[in-house]
């Protein structure tokens, strides 16, 4: 399961000059139409292991508008598995017409959705509850809500790769933070393909910065950490990560006027379309960091937009 390398441009805008900075964007989202940027990396070794599990269905968790469950569904049409999607909010069962525009793409492609309240919906990561459903569904390999565990964090090995190869001395990479499970791949994988030579030429530190879409994202940290591991140094460039918690704008899913200001301006300047949940804070985020002059001066900073424009379309509630 190989997709085509997606490109990276360089962007320009006064500030940059003014800073002495590049800026360069990776278009993820070109990655597959349906199963968009960081989507496809985080499901790429949980199907492996489902297949080898000799699993044909996938099975995960997510709210009316998850990228997650849109990008699972299609995953399962194309390989021709089968899929359930577990969703939030047992108000949506019984009223098809109050599905989301997400909701109802995924029926379409066949996912099976079934509906939980919001109580049982918060014990989806207790083992007890994993383990009913699993009796209930024993051919379903289970994902959890926004795809990621270890499988997730080790699909980046291939993508940060493919990045080095393309832009290796890069000093700064941005990317937006929901579970974390990205971030930390990312930071696993930061040296990924860079040989000693170039470890040794470009002499940096890669900083590493997430930006948190929701609120309180703090507690993200220890388990970012964990899915990290150790990372090994040797022979390559010292890697850091951050998270940065004061870009949320409101918690997940909301927007500021700022931010929808931000968001016209930013597509209308470079023709890249932003996805309303994730990428329009990370860029949101990077703009207002520079700004505050949080940004040395000769640093090379790429930016990953991770898809999500299925979240685009309008809504039907
Ligand atoms: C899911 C998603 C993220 C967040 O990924 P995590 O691994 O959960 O942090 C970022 N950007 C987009 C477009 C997403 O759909």
């Amino acid at each position: 399961m190989k997709a085509k390398t997606t490109p990276i441009i360089q962007i320009h805008h006064p500030l940059f000059l003014e800073k002495n900075i590049e800026v360069w964007v990776k278009l993820d989202y070109k990655r597959h139409t349906e199963i968009q940027g960081n989507k496809w990396h985080k499901l790429k070794l949980n199907v492996r292991e489902a297949q080898k599990l000799n699993k044909h269905t996938l099975l995960t968790f997510g709210g009316a508008y998850s990228n997650h469950i849109a990008s699972t569904a299609a995953m399962a049409k194309y390989l021709n598995l089968n899929s359930i999607g577990i969703i939030r909010g047992e108000e949506l069962k019984h009223h098809p017409e109050k599905w989301s525009h997400t909701l109802l793409k995924a029926h379409q492609q066949g996912m099976q959705l079934e509906f939980l309240n919001r109580y049982d919906y918060r014990l989806k990561a207790q083992d007890s509850f994993l383990e009913r459903l699993q009796m209930q569904y024993p051919d379903a390999f289970i994902i959890p809500e926004g795809g990621s565990n270890h499988y997730a964090v080790d699909g980046f090995q291939e993508f940060m790769q493919e990045t080095n190869q393309q832009l290796p001395d890069w000093t700064h990479l941005f990317t937006a933070v929901g579970t974390g499970g990205t971030l930390a791949g990312m930071t696993k994988y930061a040296n990924e393909g860079n040989s000693l030579f170039s470890a040794v030429e470009s002499d940096k530190t890669k900083q590493i910065v997430g930006v948190a879409v929701l609120k309180n994202a703090d507690y993200l940290k220890t388990q970012i950490k964990n899915w990290i591991g150790p990372v090994n140094s040797k022979n390559a460039n010292q890697v850091n990560w951050e998270l940065l918690t004061q870009y949320h704008l409101g918690g997940y899913a909301k927007q500021t006027d700022q931010l929808i200001d931000f968001i016209t301006w930013f597509e209308q300047e470079y023709s890249i379309p932003l996805d309303p949940v994730y990428t329009c804070k990370m860029f949101y985020a990077f703009f207002a960091e520079l700004a505050l002059n949080k940004i040395p001066n000769r640093s090379k900073v790429l930016l990953i937009h991770t898809g999500g424009l299925q979240g685009r379309q309008p809504s039907t509630i």
